[in-house]
């Protein structure tokens, strides 16, 4: 069986002379459920931009399903449905047209494009909106109808550019919940986002793009079982009591009322907790000390150094 994508060597330099892509290589298995993860100005967007025909590569091949899009890009083109990050529809139409305009494009009769109008209106929660102007959505309802017409002519690679920017935690878990669905009945899914919860939530397999390049790849599993240790910071209301420890845990006070803590794999953070409330010191508030998609990034390349 082909892979539902697959990329090698793939370079872009835009007109400005800005090298985005130096040579990428990925490959996405059919019925995957697949992260392309990495921060902002990665190369995420330039990757689908290409593979969705929107940017012109300068180098390189993609292969969607098996079929080179240098070779026969319309019959590549149906083989993926594209969630773009921006917005796309013309405000004026309705929600229903603007389904079936994109069926349309896809030489769908009409009975049948209205019935997966019908279809995917009512699985990504927006039958109601049937009749509505576009302008008359908010942006999640907009962006689940972007989903809707990725859909529309059933394609069997699904690709999502950022797909819960702007969307509420609701709603964001009711997308969860329609992809996770149709990645089960066998449709591959491909996503990118700089969110390493997202990727965490949802997907088996990642590669994580930094600089137009693959710095690693794999299963979400084994790259987050690298990330062993997380560093937390909390500001206590007292100042901490000299040479406060707590047996087992790495700590480190950094302020009179911030204390650094590096909790290892399966310890939490009660027991330091309730040390502190004890010494007089209660915890007010705590963050994470950074990031753990940089986190990861910083593993991968002291790994590959
Ligand atoms: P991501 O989607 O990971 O945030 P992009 O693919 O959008 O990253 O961008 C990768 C890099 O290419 C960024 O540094 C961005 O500024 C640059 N870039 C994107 N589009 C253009 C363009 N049209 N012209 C010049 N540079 C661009």
């Amino acid at each position: 069986m082909s892979a539902a994508l697959e990329i090698t060597g793939l370079q872009k330099t835009y007109a400005n002379g800005f090298q985005a892509l130096k040579g990428i290589d990925l490959k996405v298995e059919e019925g995957d459920f697949f992260a392309l993860l990495g921060p902002n100005g990665a190369g995420k967007s330039t990757t689908i931009g290409i593979v969705s025909s929107l940017v012109s590569k300068t180098q390189g091949n993609v292969k969607i399903c098996g079929i080179d899009i240098d070779d026969d890009f319309s019959l590549a083109k149906k083989q993926i449905g594209i969630v773009p990050q921006e917005f796309n529809f013309n405000v004026f139409e309705n929600v229903e047209d603007v389904l079936i305009h994109q069926a349309g494009y896809y030489g769908i009769p009409i009975g049948i494009a209205r019935k997966r109008a019908d279809y995917y209106l009512e699985k990504l929660g927006i039958a109601d909106k049937k009749h509505v102007q576009m302008r008359m959505l908010s942006g999640g309802m907009k962006r689940r109808l972007m989903i809707a017409r990725a859909l529309v002519h059933e394609p069997r690679v699904l690709i999502l550019d950022e797909p819960t920017a702007g969307v509420d935690i609701e709603m964001r878990r009711s997308m969860y919940d329609f992809l996770r669905q149709t990645n089960s009945e066998g449709r591959t899914i491909i996503l990118t986002t700089h969110y390493l919860e997202e990727a965490e939530m949802l997907c088996r397999n990642v590669a994580i793009i930094n600089q137009g390049t693959i710095v690693t790849r794999g299963s979400i599993k084994d790259l987050l079982r690298d990330l062993n240790s997380e560093t937390f910071l909390l500001d206590t209301q007292d100042e901490l009591p000299a040479n406060f420890s707590v047996p087992g845990f790495d700590l480190r006070p950094i302020e009179p009322t911030c204390l650094e803590v590096e909790l290892a794999r399966g310890q939490d953070l009660t027991e330091v907790f309730t040390a502190l409330s004890q010494a007089g010191a209660s915890v007010v508030s705590m963050r994470n000390k950074e990031n753990r998609l940089e986190r990861m990034f910083v593993n991968v390349l002291e790994g590959a150094s």
